[in-house]
């Protein structure tokens, strides 16, 4: 057995399922987590990772199935991925949100779509309304997130283009009570 994986942070965890989520969809962000942050020997197993072309579990603090993610761990040991060739990419059309995306896996969603990200446009929209009425607090207070949030996504000059699909149920949500109410 190779040494570093004696020091294995995901090693000694109660639940190692963590580095093997049941879905792509899974942000798997406690494993990521450990990995960074309590994982003495994160860089030996990217590389080991890289060299079983690992594409499943979480592995260096990165998600092996996630284009992003295995770009950035391919950045991080240049001299292991000189070795390893990326697996070959193809262009395909998010079946949620239409828009084009690389997958070497035949995914048929966009990364952000999995991740559970939607336009933010009907939020937006939303928000400017209910701003009309009531303060950034006070919708914040109503809906649990945080007027932060909110301010970003109506931004003037940085506007995200998503948001998270709860955050968007949760704004048209007190939309709707409200309307119903009025
Ligand atoms: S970096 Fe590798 S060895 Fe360390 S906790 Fe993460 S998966 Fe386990
Ligand atoms: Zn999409």
């Amino acid at each position: 057995m190779t040494a570093w994986i004696d020091q294995a942070a995901c090693r000694t965890h109660p639940n190692p399922d963590l580095w093997f989520p049941a879905t792509a969809d899974d942000p798997a962000y406690e494993a990521r987590r450990i990995c960074r942050q309590e994982c003495p020997v994160r860089l030996d197993c990217g590389e080991a990772a890289l060299t079983r072309s690992e594409r499943h579990a979480v592995a260096g603090g990165y998600r092996m199935w996630e284009e992003e993610d295995l770009d950035r761990l391919r950045a991080e040991l240049p001299h292991v991925a000189a070795r390893f060739p990326k697996p070959k990419r193809q262009t395909a059309v998010c079946s949620d949100c239409g828009e084009s995306f690389g997958t070497t896996k035949n995914q048929t969603r966009c990364g952000p779509c999995r991740g559970g990200l939607v336009a933010a446009t009907a939020t937006r929209n939303q928000l400017l309304q209910l701003r009309k009425f009531m303060t950034t607090e006070e919708i914040g207070a109503r809906t649990g997130i945080s007027p932060n949030t909110l301010s970003g996504i109506v931004s003037r000059t940085n506007p995200p283009e998503r948001v998270k699909a709860t955050t968007e149920e949760r704004v048209l949500d007190l939309a709707r009570a409200l309307a119903l109410s009025a």
